[in-house]
């Protein structure tokens, strides 16, 4: 990751002498950074390229998990925007309804977030999804925010995190601090999907091999053939992946794997659609049912049910949850 990622780097100037700040400049090798009072000033335009700005979070730093994100059985389950929006461009992914541009936004001040947790810490066993509106991993070069979850987590027995990725690094498992509550869960996708509308994410293949890298070093790994999209072929593309999983990873090491087909948002929808009117995965009709657009019941249904048992057939007795659960 470079500075090259980025058209302009942007800091609050509250935000600009936070230890977390000056380390993410050093290491994008940037001096002089634009100093702003406010990041939504830069972050709220409607603009092609990306900046990067670094900021503090002046609002929620945890937010209760919504019904369309999985818990996997986890009673208090939060999710943790502590960076907004994502090197990969994902067609269908909802930071493209949520958010206005490709900027992207890191706050800073992760220690308050550390701080909030030790509160619920104290009352319940909390599950965080720390990389929810980005890929976490694919930025730890920048950031080492990684890093810093996988510690606290060591550290405090009552505290889970979730890293979801597709980033295909292999070197930095090794380094961090291993944990059983620390899950690095890898989306997948079948090649043809992930080449149509996974753009500047690695492959499927190479995020197996990182996977594996994961598993090597002790962190449990969850797998996540989420979100489903709807094409022609579907139940080829699809059952291949499973064979592919079976062939690329030792199954009997993966923690589980989450299943689900498209859904979003109604909003978040409404926004796609007017930003991308040439998606076929925007312009989908799609059937709305409680505030979410999802694939109608009987497609839904027919391509989940196959891919649990296609999942079944090639990884033996791996749990699998599907979003519901
Ligand atoms: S990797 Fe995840 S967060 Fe990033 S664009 Fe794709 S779906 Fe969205």
């Amino acid at each position: 990751m470079s500075h090259a990622l980025f058209e302009n780097i942007y800091v609050e100037k509250r935000a600009a002498s936070d230890r977390v700040t000056l380390g993410i400049l050093k290491r994008l090798g940037c001096d002089e950074p634009v100093y702003i009072d406010h990041y939504k000033d830069i972050f709220d335009r409607k603009k092609e390229g990306r900046n990067l700005i670094l900021a503090h979070n002046p609002g929620k730093r945890l937010y209760e998990g919504a019904p369309v994100c999985q818990s996997f059985g986890n009673e208090h389950f939060y999710y943790s925007p502590g960076v907004m929006n994502c090197v990969y461009d994902c067609e269908y992914c909802f930071l493209k309804g949520m958010y206005p541009g490709k900027d992207m936004c890191i706050f800073t001040d992760l220690e308050e977030t550390f701080t909030e947790l030790e509160d619920l810490e104290r009352q319940f066993p909390v599950y965080v999804c720390a990389s929810y509106n980005t890929d976490l991993t694919a930025i730890e070069d920048i950031t080492g925010f990684i890093a810093a979850w996988c510690e606290r987590v060591r550290d405090h027995e009552n505290l889970s995190a979730e890293f979801r990725t597709k980033c295909s690094r292999t070197d930095i498992y090794s380094k961090l601090p291993v944990s059983d509550r620390a899950i690095f869960a890898f989306t997948l996708s079948p090649d043809d999907i992930a080449l149509k509308y996974e753009k500047g994410a690695p492959g499927p293949a190479a995020r197996l091999k990182a996977a594996s890298a994961a598993q090597e070093a002790g962190f449990p790994v969850r797998l996540c053939i989420d979100p489903m999209i709807y094409v022609r072929n579907w139940r080829d593309i699809y059952g291949q992946l499973a064979e592919t999983i079976a062939g690329s990873l030792d199954t009997a090491l993966i923690k589980d794997i989450s299943i689900g087909s498209f859904r979003i948002s109604d909003q978040y929808l409404k926004n796609m659609r007017k930003k991308m009117p040439d998606s076929l995965i925007a312009q989908y009709p799609y059937i709305c049912e409680d505030g979410y657009y999802q694939y109608p019941e009987k497609v839904r249904i027919c391509m989940e049910g196959f891919m649990k048992e296609a999942l079944k057939k090639s990884c033996g007795n791996v749990s699998i949850f599907d979003w519901r659960s």
